[in-house]
């Protein structure tokens, strides 16, 4: 049944696997793949919740899904800033290497850091070396959580690619959008945002850095609806939906 999405093939880049220490919510392998058949979902971009479980073992039931699942489940590592550079890295090459993990994560709320750390800068390197881009989220848990705080990064490291998760989070929006316009590699993913700042983000950066996540399998139909309220044609919402994140995750 595909009542909120008539885009077939959309990715959605913002998904959790197990238990958030933050809301409580627990999500398992079959509800991802339930929720995408639902939604008209080819591909989902999984990651560990802010948890207290493992992060290796979440990591490895991640790559279980993706090898059950592919094409259609990729990984992304979030790995704890605090742990020392070599316990990072070893971590990073084990989910890049061997499980073909796409992106990083950096959750300055979860993680209890700030994008502008020192311990930050392994993350920043890591996706330099493996050409990947990271995920930052934004918006709730400030002020490790505000948009501009990538700005510094995102000049520094060009060449990587920098996506503001929930682009602030509804509050802080327009601040994404200003880091956006000012910096070339960063992308929006607009979970939790009203439509009319989805509108705003488009006029001032473009469809093209533009993508859909989730980030709660209930929010998935609403993700996706948002997107397809504010009067975009369809080629629009295919370059939103799968282009985009094809491309920016070298899917
Ligand atoms: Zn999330």
């Amino acid at each position: 049944m595909t009542i909120y999405n008539h885009i077939q093939g959309a990715i959605d880049t913002h998904v959790h696997l197990g238990v958030s220490r933050f809301s409580g919510v627990a999500t398992t392998p079959d509800a991802i793949i339930q929720a995408m058949d639902r939604f008209g979902i080819q591909s989902s971009l999984v990651m560990p919740q802010p948890t207290l479980e493992s992060i290796p073992e979440v990591h490895k039931a991640i790559y279980a899904m993706s090898q059950n699942y592919p094409g259609r489940i990729y990984g992304m590592a979030s790995i704890d800033p605090w742990l020392s550079e070599e316990e990072y890295r070893s971590e990073a090459a084990v989910c890049i290497e061997d499980y073909g993990f796409v992106a990083l994560k950096l959750h300055p709320l979860g993680h209890n850091i700030s994008p502008l750390s020192a311990g930050c800068e392994k993350i920043y390197e890591e996706a330099s070396t493996y050409r990947i881009p990271v995920l930052v989220h934004t918006g709730i848990g400030n002020p490790f959580s505000l948009p501009s705080l990538m700005i510094d990064a995102a000049k520094r490291f060009p060449a990587v690619t920098f996506v503001l998760a929930h682009a602030g989070f509804a509050v802080y929006t327009d601040e994404a959008v200003i880091a956006a316009k000012y910096c070339e590699n960063i992308i929006l993913e607009p979970s939790w945002c009203p439509t009319y700042t989805v509108v705003k983000m488009i006029n001032t950066i473009g469809v093209e850095r533009i993508i859909m996540g989730s980030d709660h399998l209930s929010n998935l139909p609403v993700e996706l609806m948002k997107f397809q309220s504010i009067g975009l044609s369809d080629a629009d919402l295919e370059q939103i939906l799968i282009h985009n994140p094809k491309k920016i995750f070298n899917l």
